[in-house]
């Protein structure tokens, strides 16, 4: 469909447009909205999720960039009843003004790589409003958010993510999808926030500063990366060998890192 429109695709705005029918299929029937859904979809570009999404009969919220794609969506979409436009920059979207009941927003979007893990982050500040996401990503970055504990891709995204969402990886996409295509392969992923965390941090911040300090230098030893946090002792006194890399830790073992820290006089950040 996007042949018919003389949008010409931005760099600077990530815009890798989907035209493949297969594929735009598949994700719609992973996400398989219904009638009774809060839908938000980033960066609905040329409508190419868009119209699926809103043949749901669902309500869709969607929050776009590139004010040139404003007329060709208003075009396509706006005589829908259930079609509700945002213009501006989804980083900077407050969520909370979609007055979404909790736990019921199915967020979706083929993301701008440029600013898919803020924008992850961003959404997760509001992690009680979601139901699912489910998001086209570079493949190396759902790789990193699927991750288990032992491998190079288990790090700070995939701990921060973890903490809040159970993540699947969905299928993979080549670049011939894509309109251009990009150079990198992509991936679909699921995140669903858990109801109930399983591993509750005392101080999410301090979870975020361990984890951050931790793999700054993956390399070395805990006790080593740690140490202007917590010392050996205290690195013990939570249950975890100060011996071992931070890649060997589980979620729920930085959690208790961060709850040792929780009790100790924290340090001034730097
Ligand atoms: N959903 C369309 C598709 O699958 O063909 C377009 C996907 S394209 C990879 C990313 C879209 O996000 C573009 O339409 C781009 O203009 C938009 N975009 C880029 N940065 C954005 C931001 N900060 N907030 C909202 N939309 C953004």
């Amino acid at each position: 469909m996007t042949e018919h429109y003389q949008h010409r695709a931005r760099k600077r705005f990530g815009q890798n447009f989907l035209h493949d029918a297969g594929v735009i299929d598949r994700i719609l029937r992973s996400i398989h909205a219904k009638p009774e859904d809060r839908l938000l979809e980033i960066g609905p570009g040329q409508g190419a999720l868009t119209k699926g999404l809103l043949n749901s009969g669902g309500q869709l919220d969607v929050v776009e960039l590139d004010k040139d794609l404003i007329p060709i969506l208003n075009q396509l979409f706006a005589s829908q009843p259930n079609f509700h436009l945002h213009q501006g920059d989804a980083l900077k979207f407050d969520f909370t003004s979609l007055n979404a009941a909790p736990n019921s927003l199915r967020v979706v979007g083929n993301l701008p790589y440029n600013i898919s893990t803020p924008l992850i982050f961003h959404l997760l500040n509001n992690a009680g409003l979601i139901r699912d996401m489910h998001f086209m990503l570079q493949k190396e970055v759902v790789e990193r958010l699927a991750a288990g504990p032992g491998g190079g891709d288990w790090g700070r995204l995939s701990i921060m993510v973890q903490y809040h969402c159970r993540v699947e990886h969905l299928f993979n996409v080549g670049p011939g999808a894509f309109n251009p295509p990009p150079k990198v392969d992509s991936a679909i992923v699921r995140l669903v926030p858990h109801a109930v965390l399983p591993h509750p941090a005392k101080d999410h911040k301090l979870l975020e500063r361990v984890v951050r300090e931790a793999f700054n230098q993956r390399r070395k030893t805990l006790r080593n990366t740690l140490k202007a946090l917590l010392s050996n002792d205290e690195i013990e006194a939570a249950g975890v060998d100060g011996s071992l890399r931070p890649e060997q830790l589980d979620l729920a073992a930085f959690v208790r890192l961060a709850d040792q820290l929780a009790i100790q006089p924290a340090p001034a950040a730097d």
